[in-house]
């Protein structure tokens, strides 16, 4: 056996995790800069509970909310510009991996004044600021991993940097932040907090030993299924959901993403797709298309979700996210751009551009 293992946060799960346990950060400094979106902070009570704390430690604060969706390399110029001036000694993610994966890129700009497209250096001088997470949404996992990704306009795509140096230093995971969340976003997180896990679990560069989280995160989703197909969604699921995504992060922090990855960029890109939406309507597809080369992990992970068959998963996949329709020329962009991915390596079976092809066809509705 040879593997590297690392999982650096700390992470504190559970109600009231963030109250019960944020005199830890007491340690970090006395100006804090805070990264969300518009209304995620807000909404999911993270921002109030982070407010109160601050006034009580007498800590100066800036709330920076123009956290855009898959955030651009412009957006995170932007906030990273105002990080510096406020002159901040550690700076606090909150919201859905939009925000989080903000606050990496962030962390490194503001200690590091170069050319933002120079991130995807994965190199930098300086040690970025500290980075604490709170998500809000349970899907990314991205409080557990060393990523952050970032919409690349000038590529019509988006792209990911990575280094040990933004692995969050503390992550606050409430799924109590997650109970306002609207139905179609707690699906689509969902389904992408699977992705990540199974796409872990069968990729090239696969960690035997972060099979065993892949594998917790597909019986957990089993006991979601109903309630999430029902729309039955209470603390207790919104808790294993929280649970999954933490564990898919800690899948991918190993082994990275595949194709279905790589071909849910440039949906989102192009049609605006949410981001685990766009990945899992390639689901059924993509296990498909690998089934010969991962036949047992496949088996296993239809088993684990107590299903009897590929065909089965897809139907629920159906009823969650239905069709998505593009026309001939999204479906030639989708193409491409899918084919530039580098995530495209990683795949168990090697693919070319008609498997890619393939896939898309039989996954999305195409107009003439
Ligand atoms: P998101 O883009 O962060 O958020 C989607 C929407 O949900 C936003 O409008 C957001 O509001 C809203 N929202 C979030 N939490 C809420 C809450 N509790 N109550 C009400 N509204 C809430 O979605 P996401 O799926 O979590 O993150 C997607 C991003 O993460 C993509 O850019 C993707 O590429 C990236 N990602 C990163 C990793 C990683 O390892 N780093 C892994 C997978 C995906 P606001 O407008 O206020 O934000
Ligand atoms: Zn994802």
């Amino acid at each position: 056996m040879e593997f590297k293992f690392n999982l650096t946060p700390q992470i504190f799960f559970g109600k009231d995790s963030f109250k019960k346990n944020s005199f830890v950060l007491l340690e970090l400094g006395k100006r804090v800069f805070i990264a969300t979106g518009k209304k995620s902070g807000v909404e999911s009570g993270a921002i109030a509970d982070i407010i109160a704390f601050c006034k009580t430690n007498f800590i100066e604060y800036y709330i920076f909310n123009e956290i855009e969706n898959n955030p651009s390399l412009e957006n995170i110029e932007k906030a990273s510009k105002v990080c510096r001036e406020f002159n901040a000694d550690y700076i606090i993610g909150v919201g859905g991996g939009s925000p989080l994966d903000a606050s990496k890129a962030i962390a490194v700009l503001a200690t590091n004044e170069i050319e933002p497209i120079k991130l995807f250096e994965n190199n930098f001088k300086n040690k970025p600021l500290k980075i604490i997470s709170i998500p809000t949404t349970s899907g990314t996992g991205s409080e557990i991993t060393p990523y952050s990704i970032i919409t690349r306009h000038d590529m019509q795509t988006k792209m990911s940097f990575a280094s040990m140096d933004i692995f969050p230093k503390y992550s606050f995971n409430d799924p109590n932040y997650t109970m306002n969340l609207s139905y179609e976003l707690t699906v689509s997180t969902a389904i992408d907090a699977l992705t990540h896990a199974l796409e872990g679990y069968i990729s090239k560069r696969n960690v035997e030993i972060a099979d065993i989280f892949a594998i917790e995160a597909f019986k957990n989703f089993g006991e979601c299924i109903e309630a999430l197909v029902d729309n039955s969604i209470t603390y207790d699921i919104r808790e294993k959901l929280m649970y999954i995504s933490m564990l898919g992060g800690m899948v991918i922090s190993h082994t990275g993403t595949t194709i279905m990855h790589g071909l849910g960029y440039s949906l989102t890109y192009y049609k605006g797709i949410q981001h685990g939406t766009a990945n899992g309507i390639f689901f059924k597809e993509y296990l498909n298309m690998n089934y010969e080369f991962a036949k047992d992990k496949i088996d296993n992970f239809i088993k684990l979700l107590k299903l009897k068959s590929i065909d089965e998963f897809g139907e629920i996949i159906y009823k969650l996210i239905g069709n998505i329709e593009i026309n001939e020329e999204e479906f030639k962009k989708i193409v491409d751009i899918s084919m530039t991915q580098k995530s495209l390596a990683y795949n168990i079976k090697k693919l070319d551009r008609n498997d890619i092809e393939n896939i898309v066809r039989k996954s999305l509705a195409i107009r003439g």
